[in-house]
């Protein structure tokens, strides 16, 4: 699984996230409390998927529930996608 990130501490990482719906037949696993980000019929929900890059490299793609996005306090910016 994914390593924790949170052992750089220098750096100049920033990230990019995108909220979208979920789709279906999504087996997309949450960042942050690890639960598979279900497509529920007829419920809209959205997830969001954010990418991270450190000194402008491109370091890895990460997919949260809104809700735990806004818990793991992520320090980014977010454009809603149309
Ligand atoms: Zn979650």
């Amino acid at each position: 699984m994914a390593a924790s990130i949170s052992t750089i501490e220098s750096g100049s990482s920033s990230s990019h996230a995108i909220f979208r719906p979920v789709q279906p037949g999504n087996w997309q696993g949450c960042y942050h409390c690890l639960e598979t980000i279900e497509f529920v019929p007829g419920a809209g929900r959205t997830q969001v998927t954010c990418k991270t890059y450190r000194d402008g490299t491109w370091l890895q793609v990460e997919h949260y529930h809104p809700d735990c996005y806004a818990e793991s306090g992520h320090p980014t910016y977010v454009d809603s996608a149309a």
